[in-house]
């Protein structure tokens, strides 16, 4: 007997509760494979000790002290930037340090050694390892400098606009770590430097002419770099323009420098109500008990927190990864919110997955686990043109006072409606 025989049968209470333990047990057989692999899908809090062990070479290497790595400006000024450095800390083979060499020559690179202490060079492909130290494949010229032509969508100093109601101030180029898979590489260059002051005064300016704009995101490189009064300053800016009702950082310092989220920090972000940051989390070994902190700190704040990864080859490209990846931040009160499709940024080709397997994905994630845990999944329009949605297709036919569905375990159903 299946669900839905049940308008026509008058079963009794016990009847009705065998068809629910029987269905509870196609459920639960629904996600096996996942429950099998979940466990082995290990989080930077399984691996402790490892995380621990690199922490104390890192420390010995630099003589520097617990107090000194829990500061982010000491992890800022102690960034690796060498491939004898790296190979001092982690036995990379001497083919693998001149390969990092000759790629840093084109491609400037630099790693926190708080994110350096959570790679496992003895795992071939060491999802930290991929985003943040360079390989060959980098040198590979397919792509494009500036997929997105942001160059064209910037109508004042600092700021992009793609969107009727919200755009984009950019206040650095600055990050703890750069990305391998990084959408902006063209803004790395070879030095770190913050926007002056007076471009930010003309891009808020621009906010201030132009009241259709009512949501401002905070960017670059990664936001959280400047100084805690400049952040200060700039968001009560924002709330003293009347039409600009929520503000938005980006950063991923609360994955590749946790340190970043003092309590300092969090009082001046408490201040200027309502903020959402969202951040990159890529791989559930980024959930570490540091970033864990850093998001108890900004939930504290009453700062709302989100996700947005990037689907990355040989990284996140699988959905069990990416279904423990949002899982993991939840727990940790992130909600995870896009995951982007990767652009066709030159240097970054090795990474970039098909659309089926994004889709693939999203299959698995939709009913199988909580809708909180499912972000949407978006891929970049050509030259600016917007964030397009992608998405299994759950609506199979569409006919008068009908529809045909297909549910996320595939049953196809058909759904009577009426209109008016
Ligand atoms: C991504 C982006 C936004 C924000 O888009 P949402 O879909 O609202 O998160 C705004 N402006 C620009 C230029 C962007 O690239």
């Amino acid at each position: 007997m299946s669900i839905g025989a049940h308008e026509r049968l008058n079963l009794s209470e016990e009847e009705k509760r065998t068809i629910a333990l029987t269905r509870a047990a196609e459920l639960r057989k629904r996600i096996s494979d996942y429950t099998d692999k979940k466990d082995s899908i290990e989080t930077g809090f399984d691996l402790q000790d490892n995380i621990s062990k690199n922490r104390e070479s890192l420390l010995r290497y630099f003589s520097a002290t617990e107090e000194e790595w829990n500061d982010w400006r000491w992890q800022m000024s102690h960034r690796i930037t060498g491939a004898d450095m790296l190979k001092e800390i982690f036995p990379f083979s001497g083919g693998r340090c001149e390969e990092i060499k000759m790629v840093g020559a084109r491609y400037r690179w630099a790693i926190s050694p708080y994110y350096a202490s959570l790679m496992d060079p003895g795992q071939d492909s060491d999802p930290i390892m991929l985003q943040s130290v360079p390989s060959v494949e980098e040198l590979d010229e397919t792509g494009y400098s500036d997929p997105m032509a942001e160059e064209f969508t910037s109508p004042a100093p600092c700021i992009t606009r793609r969107y009727p109601d919200r755009l984009i101030i950019n206040v650095t180029n600055q990050c703890a770590m750069y990305c391998r898979h990084c959408q902006r590489r063209r803004n790395i260059g070879e030095s770190d430097s913050h926007r002056p002051r007076g471009s930010m005064v003309a891009a808020l300016d621009y906010i201030r002419k132009n009241r259709e704009v009512r949501d401002v995101l905070i960017t670059g490189g990664d936001a959280l770099l400047l100084d805690d009064r400049r952040i200060d300053w700039l968001l009560g800016e924002l709330d003293s323009i009347d039409h600009v009702e929520i503000k938005r950082i980006g950063t991923r310092a609360i994955v590749t420098m946790p340190q970043r989220i003092t309590p300092e920090l969090c009082d001046v972000l408490k201040k200027h109500p309502p903020l959402f940051i969202n951040t990159q989390f890529n791989h559930p070994r980024e959930v570490t008990p540091e970033s864990k902190l850093a998001c108890d700190r900004l939930a504290g704040a009453g700062v709302v927190l989100g996700n947005q990864a990037v689907l990355l080859k040989g990284i996140n490209n699988d959905p069990h990864v990416m279904k423990k990846l949002n899982q993991q931040l939840l727990k940790i009160r992130v909600r995870p919110y896009y995951i982007f499709h990767a652009k066709q940024v030159k240097g970054t080709g090795h990474f970039i997955t098909s659309v089926e397997e994004g889709l693939a994905i999203m299959e698995k994630l939709r009913g199988y686990t909580s809708g909180l845990a499912v972000p949407t999944y978006i891929i970049n329009a050509p030259n600016g043109y917007g964030k397009t949605p992608l998405l299994p297709q759950y609506l199979i036919s569409r006919d008068r006072g009908k529809i045909r569905l297909r549910t996320w375990e595939n049953r196809v159903l058909e759904c009577a409606f009426h209109s008016s």
